[in-house]
């Protein structure tokens, strides 16, 4: 309790301050370090800093402080003042009357053949109550390093409405392979490194990079951000990977064996640039870095993320129709093999996630994964909704509602928004339907909702078309298949 009195009383004075937030980062190669140098407008007797105990996307605690070190601070006339280490990932900084502090310390780099990599959250440390305010970065690196990274700016310097944009944005520098492409008017990068980098297939990779975001931007009108950054890193051997979503870029780990269907992957983290990242729980911005969001629309966050993204490249012609049903099939089997399934909602499975792993939480789901459930549920409301109105509406309009009020720095949608979304859509049967397939616990009525469009789930788990489908499943079918059925 003392604690949050601490930082009202710090809030108020930052919102006297009204100056940025200045972070330098020098590389260090030869030390897999960064030496990171902050200064701090103050007007209080104390400022205290923290680092993250979680990342944004990755709902796990990780304590990202425990890993920075070499801790000094400055005040007037660059004299040390008093630095005190609070707990694993608060530091206090003495101001003793100075209108400004300047904190020093070191943190980790990925460095190896002439190529860095840094995540924000693993580097910068933020001001108490000031996550709000303006941020300045200069990342100071010698004249022949490129530096890639997701930021307004050109480099040196690069500027950040608030710490939570300066910290959800990757650094890759050095000799990277670099690539560039124009998509709704907006530029963006491809940086690779890592021991696979010259195996992968560019043409493909860069054809996959930019298929996406031409098929992502098209549909949800428009590219909500200034630039991009793909930062891949490329393993030798392998066609999988993983990725994390960020506000203006991705970091995606791949094989060198990169193919066609790999760039499911892409897709769905290009698709967090609206849901998770803009489209997104209260809770998921401004973030409290001390402790993991609870959410229970994590299931609509990840897993309908990637029924999107996936049905997209089936709708815009990137994978065929037979490939997307192979696709829905493997998400349906997934979810089949839990039993947990019959006894841990959608919701809970999302808003559940901090109690695993003895409260340090996950990023797959609280007993079973919202990534399977997610996916599977939204297939379900999306054929419903398109069978309830006799194709007039579909999951799209959910999508794009939410967007609506979300868009252009809007605060994120509270607990109940995706419900009553779907009661717009769909009409007030919804309503009870949302309760049934994301509050409830039970098997998601696949079969039925397939029967829409005339497919169904086969004995060994694929999926195929029903021996003489209807016309009028024929014509939902094409419906649900189609670029943007029947958008205005
Ligand atoms: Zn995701």
């Amino acid at each position: 309790m003392k604690y949050i009195l601490t930082l009202a009383a710090l809030f108020v004075a930052a919102s006297i301050a009204h100056a940025e937030i200045r972070y330098r980062v020098q590389p260090q190669p030869e030390t897999n370090q960064l030496a990171i140098t902050v200064t701090i407008p103050t007007n209080a007797p104390e400022t205290l800093v923290q680092a993250p105990r979680w990342m944004p996307g990755f709902y796990m605690l990780l304590n990202y402080g425990a890993r920075l070190k070499d801790f000094s601070a400055t005040g007037v006339g660059d004299k040390p003042v008093e630095l005190t280490a609070v707990d694993d990932h608060t530091w206090k900084i003495n101001s003793a009357g100075a209108k400004q502090v300047t904190l020093r310390y070191r943190a980790p780099l990925e460095f190896q053949d002439g190529i860095g990599h840094y995540s924000g959250i693993a580097a910068y440390v933020y001001v108490v109550g000031r996550t709000q305010e303006r941020c300045k970065l200069t990342i100071e690196t010698p004249q022949d390093m490129k530096v890639a990274v997701g930021l307004d700016g050109s480099g040196p310097e690069y500027s950040a409405d608030s710490y939570d944009t300066l910290a959800d944005n990757p650094v890759t520098l050095g000799s990277y392979y670099e690539e560039t492409y124009t998509v709704a008017g907006k530029p963006h990068v491809i940086a690779l490194r890592g021991t696979g980098a010259g195996q992968i297939d560019k043409k493909l990779l860069r054809e996959a990079c930019e298929t996406v975001a031409k098929i992502e931007t098209e549909f949800m009108g428009g590219a909500p951000y200034g630039k991009y950054v793909w930062h891949f890193s490329v393993r030798s051997g392998g066609a999988g990977g993983s990725g994390l979503e960020h506000l203006s870029s991705t970091e995606i780990s791949l094989g060198s064996g990169f193919s066609r269907r790999t760039a499911g992957l892409l897709a769905h983290e290009f698709f967090h640039l609206w849901n998770v990242k803009r489209i997104r729980s209260q809770v998921l911005g401004p973030f409290d870095y001390t402790q993991l969001p609870k959410t229970g629309a994590l299931w609509w966050l990840e897993g309908t993320t990637d029924y999107f993204s996936t049905l997209l490249l089936g709708r815009f012609g990137w994978t065929s129709e037979q490939d997307l049903y192979a696709d829905i099939a493997t998400n349906v089997r997934n979810l089949r093999r839990s039993e947990a399934r019959l006894t841990v909602s959608p919701y809970d499975s999302s808003y559940r996630v901090g109690e695993t792993n003895n409260g340090r939480g996950n990023s797959n789901g609280f007993g079973l994964s919202y990534y399977d459930n997610g996916f599977v549920v939204g297939l379900c409301l999306d054929l419903e909704i398109l069978a309830q109105t006799g194709g007039k509406r579909s999951l799209d309009d959910v999508e794009f509602a939410l967007w609506k009020k979300c868009r252009n720095n809007q605060s994120g949608f509270a607990e109940d928004e995706i419900r009553k979304q779907l009661i717009h859509a769909g009409g007030e049967s919804f309503g009870p339907l949302y309760d049934k397939l994301v509050l409830a616990a039970g098997e998601l009525p696949v079969q039925q909702a397939l029967a829409h469009v005339g497919l169904e789930l086969t004995e060994r788990g694929g999926i195929r078309s029903v021996g003489t489908p209807t016309p009028e499943q024929l014509r939902l079918r094409q419906l649900w298949l189609s670029k943007k059925r029947g958008r205005k």
